[in-house]
């Protein structure tokens, strides 16, 4: 027996560009029964749907097993999502998804409350709930993984926007002047900089002017790599997360003066370089940002890890379900 009975819990699934993770999470922030698979090749929001109820399944079965059931449903996806509807407005890795009812979907197979809810806010809650941000009530929290995601809580509520799409701060400009084109449109923005995908690019970029660096032999440029490499003092490698903290720092300032957050949490696979760009990050800050601003700001990297999203989807669910109650 793991817990009591009475707790409440919730199925989460973080469906993810790669991995569909998947668990049950309870009222204390344990997760239990998680389980992770490659995102299923699915061709239609049916496919997606019967992936999800067949993981919540099993997950109600050995629920039961324990002596315990499952109240609530929990789902976050990387994109644009409609919370109140439950609908997707755009996912660009899953593109037959956009304006389908996931939630009720799920929801009308499984016979519970299902909810939607976009993978960057589900971390900043989850760091708020569980991880480096507990008892902070106003953050802003950056998951840098393959794009920069964004999260923004003020006083202790996720802030949505009018049009359920606010916290893009990867796509915030930082390089006006030959920005980088990005994914989304436009050019400059702080995801062509501080991403792993922009580590990798500004790497093979710069190569060239360092003929010794040991990453001139590297077949395969990865951002683990090109971490590990500035770890070993490798120039190129250096140089790079340098001006990674610099585009970063200056995105850092632009939030601060903007939202004045008591904390910045900073998430995702890029975070493990911490060492290698704080430096820079912080002296853009402190350069940039309001001096009183920038003084009592607390930039921290996350704790929650790959975890964040799935504790978020777990937290909104039950602060869903004390509402409605
Ligand atoms: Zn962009």
């Amino acid at each position: 027996m793991t817990g009591s009975t009475d707790m409440r819990r919730v199925f989460v699934a973080d469906l993810g560009g790669t991995h569909l993770r998947t668990a049950v999470v309870d009222e204390s922030g344990r997760i239990q029964f998680r389980a992770k698979q490659q995102t299923p090749p699915a061709e239609s929001a049916q496919d997606i749907v019967t992936v999800l109820v067949a993981a919540a399944r099993e997950c109600d079965r050995q629920s039961a097993a324990a002596g315990f059931s499952i109240s609530a449903i929990s789902v976050v996806a990387p994109g644009t999502v409609n919370v109140p509807a439950g609908s997707i407005i755009k996912v660009p890795n899953l593109p037959f998804l956009s304006g389908f009812n996931l939630a009720g979907a799920v929801s009308h197979e499984l016979k519970r409350p299902a909810l939607l809810e976009n993978d960057a806010n589900a971390a900043a809650v989850g760091e708020m709930w569980r991880g480096a941000a507990r008892s902070r009530r106003s953050l802003v929290c950056l998951t840098l993984g393959t794009g920069v995601g964004g999260g923004i809580i003020l006083d202790g509520k996720l802030w949505h926007g009018a049009h359920h799409a606010a916290a893009e701060v990867g796509h915030m400009c930082v390089e006006p002047f030959g920005g980088v084109t990005c994914t989304c449109g436009s050019r400059g923005c702080l995801e062509v900089y501080a991403s792993a995908t922009a580590i990798v690019r500004m790497t093979s970029e710069a190569r060239s002017r360092y003929p010794h660096s040991r990453l001139q032999t590297d077949s395969e440029l990865t951002s683990e790599n090109i971490f590990r490499a500035g770890v070993a003092g490798d120039e190129l490698a250096l140089e790079v997360f340098r001006q990674m903290g610099v585009y970063l720092g200056i995105g850092l300032a632009n939030l601060i003066n903007i939202l004045n957050p008591e904390m910045i949490v900073i998430g995702g696979g890029v975070m493990n370089a911490w060492q290698l760009f704080e430096k820079d990050m912080n002296r853009e800050v402190n350069e940039r940002a309001f001096p009183l601003l920038a003084d009592l700001v607390k930039i921290v990297p996350a704790e929650c890890g790959d975890d964040a999203g799935l504790l978020g989807a777990a937290k909104v669910a039950f602060d869903r379900d004390e509402e409605t109650q």
